[in-house]
């Protein structure tokens, strides 16, 4: 296979698997938790997806070699299930790992509450509900964040998350509506040229939405000849993901945990893709998804997207952790690449996945400490 052959088998993978990533309140409100606080000079992390069917010594073994390695942190994906959660917990705090709890938030895959709920999901500019028309691949289970009783829904999975004891922080993916544009590297896999907005990726176009926006505005984006240029559409859409974040945000730090986020590469390009400006949300550390073969980028780029965020979080508190894609890679290009998130400002790397680090590159992680 060449390189492009092989790119693009990696990607299609990768798509099903992870187009972001895949995919106590009351008595607690205390922030000061040790594990926290710490100072650590360069924070390693890395996803993983949980499986309910395997066993505690299975996963302590797992923790173990991650922290034998040097990594500080795992985001654990339990499909909002906080009893898993709980039960991992322990185990990773007993490996010396801080411990997220990755949240698949706006796009739903199987939740079996949000399928009886067939008018919860965005619309298409062409009308149609992500319930039956779903946009790119079948588990896009896009919810509209307008509406009370879908953002209602995937606020009570952060609480829920949030109070389960030894969490550092809730992880917010999928905070987005779906892609209007596709990284360039996918494209080819839909035979799709996406050079203007397209209708039937451009989302939300709903009741509630229309008519919310045309409260304030008084236009109707549905009659809008071109809505890709009118900016006030562009902004409450912007808007309506932010709501959500600072409302996870007030929940998770109620609850005495952090609310982190994967998001897309840098604030502009976020907003262009994915209608995301999360340099202007309340969130305790972002971990950009820097994903160079996503974009048919060299790892240089690595260095110039960690830059643009960390330059536009300037004047605010949240940090900034590199997420890098790791199927595919040489370890000596991984070096590369968290030597570019650590030369250009980043506070850590996130490795997207756990099982996807080598031998060679866990020992690369471990001597870099
Ligand atoms: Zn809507």
């Amino acid at each position: 296979m060449n390189t492009r052959t092989i790119l693009t088998f990696i990607l299609s993978l990768s798509l099903f698997s992870c187009l972001d990533n895949i995919g106590q309140k009351t008595a607690n409100t205390n922030l000061e938790s040790p594990h926290l606080e710490e100072e650590m000079d360069f924070k390693y992390w890395t996803w993983i997806t949980a499986d309910p069917d395997r066993d505690d010594a299975s996963y302590r073994d797992e923790f173990e070699k991650y922290a034998g390695h040097g990594l500080d942190a795992v985001l654990i994906n339990t499909n909002a299930d906080p009893v898993l959660l709980g039960r991992l917990a322990p185990l990773a705090k007993a490996a010396g790992l801080e411990l997220h709890a990755w949240l698949m938030a706006m796009c739903r895959p199987g939740d079996s509450v949000v399928r009886q709920q067939p008018d919860w999901y965005v619309v298409s500019r062409e009308g149609n509900s992500a319930f039956d028309h779903r946009p790119y691949v079948d588990y896009y289970e896009f919810l509209c964040p307008t509406r009370e009783a879908p953002r209602q829904h995937v606020l009570d999975l952060v609480e829920g998350l949030a109070k389960v004891k030894d969490v550092a922080s809730v992880h917010l993916d999928y905070i987005r509506y779906p892609d209007i544009f596709l990284p360039i590297g996918l494209l080819p896999k839909y035979d799709l040229v996406q050079d203007v907005e397209l209708p039937e990726f451009d989302f939300c176009y709903c009741d509630v939405c229309v008519a919310e926006f045309e409260k304030t505005h008084h236009k109707n984006p549905r009659e809008m000849d071109n809505p890709a240029i009118d900016m006030e559409w562009k902004q409450f859409r912007l808007n309506k993901i932010r709501e959500v974040v600072d409302l996870a945000y007030e929940l998770a730090h109620e609850n005495g945990k952090r609310l982190t986020a994967a998001v897309f590469p840098y604030p502009e390009m976020a907003d262009h893709m994915v209608r995301q400006r999360w340099d202007k949300w309340e969130v305790d550390a972002v971990l950009p998804m820097i994903y160079h073969q996503f974009y048919e980028e060299d790892t240089d780029w690595v260095g110039f997207a960690t830059a643009q965020g960390v330059q536009d979080l300037e004047h605010t508190t949240t940090e900034l952790h590199t997420g890098l894609f790791v199927p595919g890679m040489e370890a000596e290009e991984l070096r590369e690449a968290i030597s570019q998130a650590k030369r250009n400002g980043a506070k850590g790397v996130s490795f997207f996945d756990g099982p996807a680090l080598s031998d060679e590159m866990l020992q690369l992680i471990r001597d870099s400490k």
